[in-house]
């Protein structure tokens, strides 16, 4: 079954033995001036980047709009725990029919997967291993806040990842107050899904959110 490994004080999972190494030496070496102290990756920690370059790469498939964010997300899990982490499903802001949001999207899209196809992504899953199984060993990368609020009446991405069990929430900016205030990395905080706000392409990630406005 799966299994867990305390890192440092974090809850995390481990992805890989590679990875605890290189997460440990980063969580040990945090700024401590960072948002509500969460930890902040630098951006030189290859594999948690190339996952928020993903989740740009997404952002940029985005319809820009004047009303709202061009975001794009990425799900990973590794399974079992020390191998290498796959790509579960992706998203971007709109993808889905109506005024959907990124993490939103990536999340509905891994419910969706078929038994093969979650099989094809995950060989040594066992097959009464469910999807809420697998997302609640899953990790989300997001080139900005997960939303707390929506003026469309849909639930927040936020509430989204807490209500997945997702275990970490990698982020790239955070949410400006374009339009709402936005508290998604608190709210994520709050339920016990761990925020690390990764280094280095704040600036990138703001642009492309900002592309229709
Ligand atoms: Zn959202």
């Amino acid at each position: 079954m799966w299994q867990k490994r305390l890192i440092i004080q974090s809850s995390a999972h481990s992805i890989s033995s590679v990875d605890d190494i290189a997460l440990s030496r980063i969580i040990s070496t945090v700024h401590l001036s960072t948002p509500a102290d969460d930890p902040v990756m630098p951006s030189s920690e290859g594999v948690h980047l190339s996952y928020l370059k993903l989740a740009l790469e997404e952002a940029r498939k985005c319809v820009p709009t004047p009303t709202a964010f061009c975001v794009g997300a990425v799900l990973t899990v590794g399974y079992p725990a020390e191998a290498d982490p796959v790509v579960l499903a992706t998203g971007y802001s709109r993808e889905l029919p109506g005024n959907t949001h990124a993490e939103a999207n990536a999340l509905a899209k891994a419910r969706a997967l078929s038994s093969a196809e979650r099989k094809g992504l995950l060989p040594a899953l066992s097959p009464d291993t469910t999807i809420d199984d697998i997302l609640a060993h899953a990790d989300i990368y997001t080139t900005m806040e997960p939303c707390s609020v929506r003026t469309s009446g849909l639930a927040p991405c936020a509430n989204a990842i807490v209500d997945a069990r997702i275990r970490r929430c990698f982020i790239g900016v955070g949410e400006p107050d374009d339009f709402v205030k936005c508290e998604g990395a608190q709210r994520l905080r709050d339920a016990g899904v761990e925020v690390i706000w990764l280094k280095g392409l704040e600036q990138e990630c703001l642009e492309v959110a900002r592309t229709g406005r």
